[in-house]
């Protein structure tokens, strides 16, 4: 039994969402005539408030073709120096729409509406390059999954509007938070012009992102999407998974939370433990003390097969998904209470 806590991606589809796949109704999605897809993309815009929705491969592209309809090159975003956008999509803003970031020197991935004031070019000035774009990650992956005070991004939402700039969300677990903070997807879909959502994390689907926002947003995605190649045939079968995930697989995300939780618990206590950030989702961050060095850990519990992530810097990383189940979290608590270093 390996127990693969290195990511919420690493899941394989459960028994029911297999069945929806295979039962799938499905046409070639260039065309517009899969169903299937069709339905996933109506549901998802309607759950948020938003008037359309498009499905992508991977939330790198949801994102970048994001920062595509909302900037021209030359132009400015502003984002968290933690920011997945900036940090982890291969330099896609620069790459694909030309534009730079401005890092906000946040608290965990996040920061204030103030920060952002602080931050915005001033449009007068020929010299600076014009903000256009807000966009912020919600839960913040880096930070361990952390989750947003729905205040501040009002907030932040505001000065988008006085300020006559987008706002798009990066919403790669924002299941996790809904769960976790008890919001509805309608609050997040008024506050933004865009989000983007990862069907392949936390929901447990084999691949798939959303993106939400205007009709029109929507239209121009499209072109993007397929001029990145991103254009696909009957992916139905992969919408089914959603739709499944949808109805299956949202509330349960409680149980990851749960768990994470307990095993943070566990952690606290060991002697080897020096310090576990707060968890608020489905994610631990966590360091060794000097009885044992982070690289030499991860070995360690290798070797009773459990797979955990070294970060560097002594970071270290446990993600809690849907394919961990109560047995290997029992096996887990008596591994970590077990461990003895001198
Ligand atoms: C995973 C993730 C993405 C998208 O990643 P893909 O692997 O391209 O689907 C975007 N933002 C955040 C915060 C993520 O964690």
């Amino acid at each position: 039994m390996i127990i693969n806590l290195l990511s919420d991606t690493v899941t394989k589809p459960t028994q029911g969402m297999l069945e929806a796949m295979c039962k799938a109704e499905v046409g070639d999605d260039v065309f517009n005539a899969d169903p299937t897809v069709n339905e996933l993309q109506e549901k998802i815009a309607k759950l948020f408030g938003k008037e359309d929705a498009l499905f992508f491969p991977s939330g790198t592209m949801a994102n970048q073709v994001a920062i595509k309809l909302h900037t021209q090159p030359g132009e400015q975003i502003i984002c968290d120096k933690w920011a997945h956008v900036y940090n982890f999509e291969g330099g896609g803003p620069a790459f694909n729409s030309g534009v730079s970031c401005k890092l906000i020197d946040g608290d965990r991935g996040m920061f204030t509406a103030e920060l952002v004031l602080e931050n915005i070019s001033n449009r007068k000035d020929i010299h600076q390059a014009i903000t256009t774009l807000i966009t912020i990650e919600n839960t913040a992956n880096k930070a361990g999954g952390a989750c947003w005070d729905i205040n501040e991004i009002k907030n932040i939402s505001s000065v988008c509007k006085e300020n006559d700039l987008s706002f798009h969300l990066d919403g790669a677990r924002l299941f996790n938070a809904l769960v976790a903070k008890n919001e509805t997807p309608k609050q997040y879909g008024d506050l933004f012009d865009t989000i983007s959502i990862c069907l392949s994390k936390g929901l447990g689907c084999p691949v798939g992102s959303l993106l939400l926002g205007t009709k029109a947003h929507i239209q121009k995605a499209l072109r993007y999407r397929k001029l990145l190649g991103g254009g696909m045939r009957q992916i139905g079968y992969l919408a089914a998974a959603g739709l499944y995930a949808l109805d299956y697989h949202v509330e349960r995300l409680e149980e990851d939370h749960r768990n994470a939780i307990k095993i943070a618990a566990v952690l606290e206590k060991a002697t080897y433990i020096k310090k576990v950030e707060k968890v608020e989702t489905n994610i631990i961050i966590f360091y060794t003390n000097n009885t044992i060095d982070d690289t030499n850990f991860v070995k360690i519990l290798a070797d009773e097969d459990v797979l955990i992530t070294g970060m560097g810097q002594g970071k270290l990383r446990m993600v809690f998904h849907i394919n961990i189940t109560d047995l290997m979290i029992e096996k887990l608590v008596v591994i970590l209470g077990d461990l003895k270093f001198k």
